[in-house]
């Protein structure tokens, strides 16, 4: 299913995403959505609601360097083990909100990565039960300000901007990207139109599994955090009023626009 947060008047709720006959509806559901879901009743047209972040996540963990042409661009060695790095909980943003570019940079990229969200509070996960704690995949955008990361050596700054996450549109919990024959989702990023990244999930260094079983042996992982899974080659700067489009074939798009930071 397709789980997604959305506002409704002054209203926040969970909602199932459908496609029916009179168009794609939105099934709201009571309380959370990492339990099995209970219908309200209430059925939204998509366009009458404004997708948010589909999770609020208690934290972000990036992987950087997990694509191999990514790593060749940034002059960079692949790195063995996977390279985590954390972003704030206040870096998300959901679809059709602005990215804003801080004047501190001069050089904002766009990075296109498939999200991993963890449905349930877990630590020490062995790579053949990472699919146990996946409550399902989004698109992300892990925007990073490549100069200041290039100056400071670690990279918090340069990836914990307000707005440096966009996530979304929605959660799809029927992907099968941890068994021992994956789906090879496509993963693209288009800024104003023209095509910027270009991968597949198949292209992973580190597979899905190995980050889940990974990240959990440092720290527990809690309902709604977010693993980011790296991105493919192709990532290049954003620049006030483009519109950037991560699409994630089986899961859809996630289109911001990019504004001056006020
Ligand atoms: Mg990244």
């Amino acid at each position: 299913m397709r789980i997604a947060r959305f506002r409704f008047g002054d209203q926040v709720e969970f909602g199932e995403v459908i496609a029916t006959d009179g168009g794609v509806l939105v099934r709201e559901f009571e309380g959370h959505p990492f339990q099995p879901p209970r219908y309200t009743g209430r059925e939204f047209p998509l366009s009458e609601v404004k997708l948010l972040a589909p999770v609020l996540p208690s934290k972000i963990i990036g992987i950087g360097k997990n694509f191999a042409e990514h790593a060749a661009e940034l002059d960079s060695e692949v790195p063995e083990e996977p390279l985590m790095f954390l972003k704030p909980s206040t870096a998300v943003i959901g679809p059709g909100t602005a990215i804003a570019l801080p004047p501190r940079s001069l050089y904002v990229e766009h990075e296109a990565e498939l999200a991993v969200v963890i449905g349930r509070l877990c630590r020490d996960v062995p790579e053949e039960n990472a699919a146990d704690v996946i409550l399902g995949y989004t698109c992300a955008n892990d925007v990073t300000a490549r100069d200041l990361q290039a100056q400071d050596g670690q990279w918090t700054r340069a990836k914990g901007f307000d707005t440096f996450c966009p996530i979304g549109p929605w959660i799809e919990t029927e992907l099968d990207l941890t068994s021992d024959n994956p789906l090879a989702l496509k993963i693209t990023c288009e800024v104003n139109g023209e095509s910027r990244q270009f991968g597949t999930s198949k292209d992973m260094i580190h597979s899905v599994a190995k980050l889940v079983s990974w990240v959990s042996s440092v720290m527990t992982l809690l309902p709604g955090d977010v693993i980011l899974t790296g991105t493919p080659a192709g990532t290049a700067p954003l620049r006030n009023g483009d519109v950037v489009d991560v699409t994630i074939s089986g899961i859809g798009s996630l289109v911001n626009a990019v504004v001056e930071r006020a």
